[in-house]
């Protein structure tokens, strides 16, 4: 079998002040994917080794990492594609790390729920009335957002994010889009009035690598560029056309 130095990030606060490297040599097969690898350290080497995965897929969104400086799923990238070694695995850039390649995600998870990614009905009809129907095209015009898998890396490719951790950031945006563009919500306006504050939508200065990192082609990025559109398009009418409901 072939080889590599695969340098993991440890940090035990039990124990130690500041995170160091770890280096293993990790042998490895041609269609290893990094968290094949990183399972070999935890099995084979160091059993304390702590690190999130779950379905190996590409669909859970837990094992995202830093992989030589870049946000990817450890499920999805083959050991061979970031050769040669020493290969550099890192918890996800600019969230605070519990221990090793586990990070607090509880910011993330308040900031999904505010720009509140759930149908909201002003009312709902009867049940006897039967389920809210949806024509393909209706389907069509969210469904690219509706991919995310909750994964983090454009939270951790977005330079934004890293200089201001009050910026709502990506994924909550592309969210709060998908549900805005499903045509069984009437949620709009609450999301805009959350969007809007000095750290939604406006924070982001359209980098981009938010869309180039995610691994399930959501777009982040042109859904904020979206949203702004959007945005501007109903302040002109609030102005222009006060009557008007959107
Ligand atoms: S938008 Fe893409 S990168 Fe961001 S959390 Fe969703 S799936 Fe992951």
């Amino acid at each position: 079998m072939k080889s590599v130095a695969v340098e993991v990030l440890r940090y035990r606060p039990e124990t130690e002040a500041e995170p160091s490297f770890d280096v293993f040599d990790v042998p490895y097969e041609d269609n290893w994917m990094i968290l094949d690898a990183i399972n070999h350290i935890k099995d084979q080497v160091d059993g304390t080794l702590s690190y999130r995965w779950a379905c190996r897929m590409g669909v859970c969104g837990s094992c995202g990492m830093m992989v030589n400086g870049k946000p990817v799923l450890t499920c999805a990238t083959y050991v061979e594609d970031v050769l040669p070694g020493p290969v550099r695995v890192e918890p996800l850039r600019g969230f605070p790390v519990v221990r090793d390649l586990v990070t607090d995600i509880q910011d993330f998870m308040v900031k999904l729920q505010r720009v509140k990614p759930w149908i909201i009905r002003e009312e709902e009809k009867p049940l006897a009335e039967g389920e809210y129907l949806q024509t393909p095209e209706e389907l069509e015009d969210y469904k690219q957002y509706s991919m995310c898998i909750n994964c983090m890396l454009c939270y951790a490719a977005c330079p934004i994010y890293e200089l201001d951790p009050e910026f709502i950031g990506p994924a909550a945006i592309a969210l709060a889009q998908r549900y805005n563009l499903d045509s069984r919500d009437q949620g709009r306006e609450e999301r805009m009035d959350v969007l809007s504050q000095h750290d939604g939508m406006w924070g982001c200065t359209f980098v981009g690598d938010c869309s180039v990192v995610c691994p399930k082609k959501v777009d982040p990025a042109g859904a904020i560029q979206r949203y702004k559109l959007d945005a501007t398009v109903d302040w002109f009418q609030s102005v222009l056309m006060p009557w008007r409901k959107r």
